[in-house]
């Protein structure tokens, strides 16, 4: 039954229900994509969204995956695994949505609380010091990110799981930035892995999706009955198309990280540019805690231009080959000012706290040729360091 037709790319099987030889008698339940329970409505079940499942947890190293229709739905899905009461802590820069997610939903409405640490300083270079992560008996998970958004902050996940693990406390790692093929928290002790798929694994900024991957059979039947229950499935159109993305994953990473690195290098020796944060620069603080816990080190890069809100603004408006836009991960490279755009939001206190000033910009790269990028970034320098009467 698997694969009848010798199809190679799995249909898209956009049937809501499925015919049943008997009542209560799920169809298929021997089609691998259903995990052995079979079909019977699409929200529970759905061969497409189960083919794009396996292929997830194939990639990320991992005995399960389960999909939802955004990476929120997913993070959410991990906070629906917890009790009534349960304390989480959270990495201090965490996506923002993340962030708005567990003070603005989870807080008032869950009776949880939340509590925000900077974790990167606990797992900094050659220190052996055990994380100083003050636990209650209450606390359930702590949640990371790594690299974090926009500040690419890297945190010790074999160290967090190793506090975790003797408090019996889940760990969870959105892996969003570094995507399955540059880095595989399961392997490093968390309990459970989140993406937003819509980032790198769909790759083409034309699906919204998230998926969570453990290999703990508890959580992932706690996971598959939030899928059902909660219902934030995604469609069998998106499955296919994130599904032809996944097949692209490492081609793609590759490409953009190869992209970044020269980029982050040609950044560092423009005069427009005051510091640039890249986990492949040795002046990275955390590079050597990257090259350890990571396979590359990704296609993300924060920079500090020179001068403030204004000179950064000269400088994203005369870009031509990144366009000026929210999100990251796919195959065209991105550009935008988290202060004015994605981290808006936060605090402003938060943000001086987190790094995040008005210079700062955050640039997702693409796998568009190199020299039309690096061109692109030395034209709008150009035009920066004029804004300011040239420098010096
Ligand atoms: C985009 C993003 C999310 C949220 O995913 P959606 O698919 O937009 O809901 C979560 N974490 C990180 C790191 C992200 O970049």
């Amino acid at each position: 039954m698997e694969n009848p037709t010798g199809a190679v790319v799995p249909p898209i099987s956009l049937a809501t229900t499925f015919q049943q030889a008997h009542p209560g008698q799920a169809t298929a339940p021997e089609d691998p994509n259903s995990f052995g329970l079979g079909y019977e409505y699409s929200r529970t079940g759905n061969p497409t969204r189960g083919a794009l499942e396996r292929a997830i947890a194939a990639a990320e190293h991992a005995r399960y995956s389960v999909a939802y229709s955004s990476g929120s739905a997913a993070t959410s899905a991990v906070v629906h695994c917890l009790e009534h009461g349960s304390h989480i802590v959270c990495v201090d820069d965490v996506y923002g949505g993340t962030q708005r997610y567990f003070r603005r939903i989870v807080t008032p409405t869950m009776g949880m609380t939340i509590e925000f640490v900077d974790m990167s300083t606990s797992s900094s270079e050659n220190s052996d010091s055990p994380l100083s992560l003050e636990f209650a008996p209450q606390t359930k998970l702590v949640w990371l990110e790594t690299p974090t958004n926009p500040t690419l902050k890297i945190t010790d996940i074999s160290k967090v799981a190793a506090v975790t693990k003797k408090q019996n406390c889940l760990l969870a790692v959105d892996n969003t930035f570094c995507s399955p093929y540059f880095q595989n928290p399961l392997s490093l002790g968390a309990d459970l892995v989140v993406h937003s798929v819509t980032k790198y694994i769909g790759g083409h900024s034309d699906v919204v999706m998230g998926v969570v991957c453990t290999n703990r059979e508890d959580l992932y039947q706690k996971l598959r009955f939030t899928q059902n229950g909660v219902g934030a499935v995604p469609s069998p159109f998106d499955c296919f198309l994130a599904h032809r993305g996944l097949k692209t994953l490492h081609l793609r990473m590759e490409a953009a990280a190869r992209n970044a690195h020269a980029i982050a290098l040609f950044l560092q020796s423009h005069e427009g540019v005051q510091k640039v944060v890249y986990p492949g620069l040795s002046s990275h603080p955390q590079h050597e805690l990257a090259k350890r816990q990571q396979h590359g080190f990704g296609a993300m890069i924060t920079f500090y231009c020179k001068g403030g809100r204004k000179e950064a603004a000269v400088f994203l408006k005369h870009l031509r080959v990144f366009a000026l836009a929210e999100s990251l991960g796919a195959v065209e490279s991105l550009a935008e000012s988290p202060s004015l755009m994605t981290h808006a939001s936060v605090p402003d206190e938060q943000r001086a706290k987190l790094g995040i000033d008005d210079s700062l910009i955050r640039l997702s790269i693409g796998v568009e040729s190199c020299r039309d990028l690096i061109d692109d970034l030395r034209n709008s320098l150009v035009v920066l360091v004029e804004s300011m009467g040239g420098l010096k």
